[in-house]
């Protein structure tokens, strides 16, 4: 089956041919570096390391960039001409502290959490404020070739200048004018009240470069089309971001490159759907958000914090509920528990009958199926499960000789170059059985709970067959004891 992704430009699944034989360009629109990232923005981060892993497992190279935006991302993002204050700006007018302070260390954090999560590093981290130069000669040259124009020191793209304006989204002039895409701030300076900014004028602003217009700073969209064509060139293979980027950003994107180079922006764009908490969307201004630092200061383990975020479709939305991380938890100690299993599965002897090879190359199968067909994560997993669950049988029926047993181990080693769920750094030899690593989860979740006599009673159950529980720096190793 050939891979296939559904692509919001042509609202259906279509066959992925990159651009260049074997080579994929990704451009990801990355986090705005004015506070620490939540986990709904880490599900658009998740989703775009599943992508660009699987495609490398499928023996693409990827040439993948994630930009970091350090100026212009209005408190207004989601309107037509998004206005409001800088978030940076603002941000470090609350610290009294000054913008370059706050997007340095943001963005030092997100690192520290992607590193957490075991998010692939991109191959480059542009920053906004590191192009500003290259984002003044895209505005000169929308303004020579009648896309732009400038008013009161500011420029503005024209958008009755580029008919195909929001055909990313569906908000065309047309819709636009019969009230979708939400309310305009009126602004005197433009021609039309959907135009947007390339460069602002704003004495107010602290971060100003000077331009042929005079002081001032590029505006959010114009950050991405520079960058992503200054270091993956004027068409992208797939370009990523939240549901919420869609409309005015991307289409605002698609304006100002194609308005410039006359050639397709993009040719897959994929937008992952928002993660919710009790039905809405997890942002800042709602403060319905977690950050991975709440999450892990409570004592949960960012690997299961990956694995709840990658198990569910990204065009699905997910509630986020801390029952739903906690079954994320179990489920993932479960396949590590196999892992480690495997990895120590020593019995004497010769055995008979195996069937190992047929069992992993039905899963392969199945999993790749699924992955192609959109990234099927849940048909994938389920591969996965049914893998697990016929190699136990053949281990408690004796059928699984050392060797079987390795190459049920290299089979989830090599799936996992997609999950990256760290299964090729967890301690070996413990064989340790499911039903202990199910104790053991639940003497860890009593401990949470502070309920420290019922977690010892646990601890002592355990120990009656056989097991030890460590709690180490880690988080609880379980062992054999000796
Ligand atoms: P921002 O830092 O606000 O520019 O957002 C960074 C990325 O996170 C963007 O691609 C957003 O679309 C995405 N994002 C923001 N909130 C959510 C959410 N609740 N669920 C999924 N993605 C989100
Ligand atoms: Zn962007």
């Amino acid at each position: 089956m050939a891979l296939k992704f559904y692509n919001t430009m042509a609202k259906k699944k279509q066959v992925f041919r990159p651009l260049r034989k074997g080579e994929v360009r990704l451009y990801n629109c990355g986090p705005t570096v004015y506070d620490y990232a939540h986990i709904g923005n880490f599900r658009a981060y998740v989703f775009a390391d599943i992508l660009r892993r699987y495609i490398e497992w499928k023996g693409y190279r990827v040439l993948q960039v994630m930009n970091l935006t350090d100026v212009g991302h209005m408190t207004m993002d989601d309107v037509a001409d998004s206005t409001g204050e800088d978030k940076i700006e603002k941000k470090a007018r609350e610290e009294k502290k000054d913008p370059w302070q706050i997007s340095s260390f943001y963005a030092g954090a997100f690192f520290e959490d992607i590193k957490k999560l075991n998010i692939k590093p991109a191959m480059a981290y542009p920053k906004a404020t590191e192009h500003v130069k290259e984002m003044i000669k895209l505005a000169e040259k929308l303004i020579k070739n009648g896309h732009a124009y400038v008013s009161n020191n500011s420029v503005y793209f024209d958008v009755t200048s580029f008919p195909e304006y929001g055909k990313l989204s569906g908000n065309t002039l047309k819709n636009l004018k019969a009230g979708a895409g939400g309310r305009v701030e009126d602004n005197p300076d433009k021609r039309g009240p959907f135009d947007f900014a390339l460069w602002v004028h704003n004495p107010r602003h602290t971060m100003q470069w000077d331009s042929p217009w005079g002081r001032g700073y590029p505006g959010w969209h114009i950050e991405c089309s520079v960058m992503s064509i200054k270091m993956l060139g004027e068409t992208l293979d797939i370009h990523t971001g939240g549901e919420d980027n869609i409309f005015p950003h991307h289409d605002c994107e698609i304006a100002q490159s194609e308005g410039a180079t006359g050639k397709t922006f993009v040719r897959y764009w994929m937008h992952t759907r928002h993660l919710l908490v009790e039905g809405k969307k997890m942002s800042k201004s709602l403060g319905n958000f977690f950050t991975l630092r709440d999450l892990l200061k409570k004592g949960n383990d960012p690997t299961a914090i990956r694995y709840l975020l990658l198990s569910a479709h990204y065009r699905t939305k997910l509630n986020f509920t801390e029952k739903g991380l906690k079954a994320a938890s179990n489920t993932l100690n479960k396949i590590r528990a196999f892992v480690q299993d495997m990895a120590s599965h020593k019995p004497p002897g010769p055995v008979k009958g195996s069937r190992i090879d047929g069992i992993i190359r039905d899963t392969r199968e199945n999993f790749e199926k699924a992955m192609d067909d959109d990234l099927g994560i849940s048909d994938a997993l389920s591969a996965i499960f049914s893998l697990i669950t016929r190699v136990n049988r053949e281990r408690d029926a004796g059928r699984l000789s050392r060797e079987d047993a390795g190459k049920a181990y290299g089979f989830m080693i090599d799936i996992d170059r997609v999950l990256g769920l760290g299964l090729d750094e967890l301690p070996m030899g413990s064989g340790v059985p499911d039903e202990i690593m199910l104790m053991a989860n639940e003497r860890e979740q009593l401990r949470k709970e502070k309920n420290f006599g019922e977690a010892d009673k646990i601890r002592d159950a355990i120990k009656k067959k056989g097991f030890v529980v460590e709690d180490t720096p880690g988080g609880p190793m379980v062992r054999k004891a000796r």
